[in-house]
């Protein structure tokens, strides 16, 4: 069990290691208590090749909110067959599922925030219940809040994130997926250069931020994975923090 102390000394050390190394240090300390997660875009795969080649048996949490595209769905069947990785896929709680098929079409418009919640943040956090360690593949370049993050960030519930390529930048990412020949998602060639579910994602020109595509125009740059996650504890919390009526979604 690593202290507050030595988790801060080591992420600062880690600032001037590759990926690869970091990753290896996750691996060798944390196997097997460590998964990493995965949305299958194209700016996924370098982090997704370099942890699956160290180890293909460590879990890879996908999300399947039910709002994929088509594509986002058969280009993950497609690496986790062709790569014989271990993809585990998560889904919302059941006791939301009769308030999200009622609202399927308005929720991502009216309550982007409720939405991510249920089908992204809560699986997420059960998931992660039983393990120490999680690789995430953000880059500060990425939006604001993720500027601010740390290589090595210890949550409220004790799991430690591990954010191996919080320095590259977009640049990187195209130099890595050259160099080992991997596939982009279907989506990318067409202008979606950052994919998530299909009401919250638009095609972007050429210039813009990878991540302009996302939740477009509305005030949202983040999902709530890498930000808040566990500062929600339990459905009740969030009932309360959107005025639900439990009754409701029970
Ligand atoms: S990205 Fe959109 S559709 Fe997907 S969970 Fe969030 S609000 Fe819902």
């Amino acid at each position: 069990m690593l202290s507050v102390h030595e988790i801060t000394e080591l992420s600062e050390e880690f600032e001037t290691k590759t990926p690869q190394e970091i990753i290896q240090w996750a691996a060798d300390t944390f196997w097997p208590e460590i998964a990493m997660s995965s949305s299958f875009q194209t700016q996924s795969m370098p982090l997704l090749h370099m942890v699956t080649s160290l180890n293909r048996s460590i879990p890879v949490f996908f999300i399947d909110t039910g709002y994929h595209f088509w594509e986002t769905l058969m280009f993950r069947e497609k690496i986790a067959s062709e790569w014989k990785i271990n993809v585990i896929d998560l889904y919302r709680d059941h006791r939301w599922d009769v308030f999200a098929k009622q609202n399927i079409r308005s929720l991502p418009l009216e309550d982007p925030n409720l939405c991510c919640y249920l089908h992204k943040v809560q699986p997420m956090q059960k998931a992660l219940k039983d393990i120490k360690a999680w690789i995430s593949g953000i880059r500060r370049d990425q939006t604001s809040v993720r500027a601010h993050a740390k290589i090595l960030e210890l949550q409220e519930n004790g799991l430690l994130k591990i954010n191996p390529l919080l320095n590259w930048k977009k640049s990187d990412v195209q130099e890595y997926m050259e160099e080992y020949n991997l596939p982009a998602h279907p989506l990318y060639e067409k202008g979606y250069k950052s994919v998530g579910c299909a009401p919250c994602t638009v095609a972007i020109g050429v210039n813009d931020d990878e991540r302009a595509g996302r939740w477009a125009g509305r005030g949202k740059v983040e999902c709530g994975l890498h930000t808040d996650m566990f500062s929600k504890k339990d459905i009740a919390d969030v009932q309360n923090e959107f005025h639900l009526d439990i009754t409701k979604v029970k």
